[in-house]
């Protein structure tokens, strides 16, 4: 039946292309699935043939959510955070303190520290850290825009919370300089942080304990 189902679906349709057969597609949904982080071959077909075993509706849920996401979620302009707006609701938020300017890495880390509950001030979202093997340095993280972003004559301190990692200290050292060749303040979050940490892993008491005794 299901051989029989393929063979039909690889007649051409009257356009004269070849559509996709029933072995393609699976093939095709497990190589989506593999290019997630931390998701191999055996995980990427054990989720594809759950989803299409068990659970038909989950899988037309997730391809529904996925496609919208991918149409509407952008870049806040202000932050580089993700928004469906032009301008995100914490951009937006003016009972936030406008002294206070917080550099990550990434969304899930401005979700990490939003956690902590000990952080009032805005972001700016890098999407990326310096990795010069990948081609990507300050200027690629959107350097520019920060540089203007924390000029706007509010923001009295730039606080640096990209990772503990080897790159994440890189991207700090560079933003801490150029910042400081502006006239900008620039400080760290404190070590307590594991060193090789994503800040996203990090337990929000650290977090919060580094927020405070950043220097
Ligand atoms: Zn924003």
């Amino acid at each position: 039946m299901l051989r029989a189902r393929a063979l039909q679906l690889a007649q051409p349709d009257e356009a004269g292309s070849t559509e996709v057969t029933a072995l393609n597609a699976l093939e095709q949904l497990i190589d989506a699935l593999r290019g997630l982080p931390g998701v191999g071959q055996k995980s990427a077909q054990r989720m594809a043939y759950h989803l299409l075993q068990h659970d038909r509706e989950a899988a037309l849920r997730l391809s529904t959510a996925l496609a919208a996401a991918a149409e509407r979620v952008q870049q806040c302009e202000r932050c580089h955070s993700f928004s469906e707006a032009r301008i995100c609701a914490l951009c937006e938020d003016a009972t936030r303190d406008a002294r206070l300017l917080c550099v990550v890495e990434t969304p899930a880390d401005q979700a990490a520290m939003e956690r902590t509950g000990s952080y009032r001030g805005y972001y700016f979202v890098l999407q990326g850290r310096v990795s010069p093997l990948d081609g990507i340095g300050a200027r690629e993280l959107g350097v520019a825009q920060l540089l203007e972003r924390a000029a706007d004559g509010q923001v009295e301190e730039v606080i640096l919370a990209t990772s503990f990692t080897a790159e994440g200290e890189v991207t700090a050292h560079v933003l801490s300089e150029t910042l400081k060749a502006r006239g900008l303040r620039a400080t760290r979050l404190a070590r307590g942080v594991p060193v090789g940490s994503e800040l996203e892993y990090v337990d929000l008491g650290t977090i919060a304990h580094a927020l405070v005794d950043r220097r």
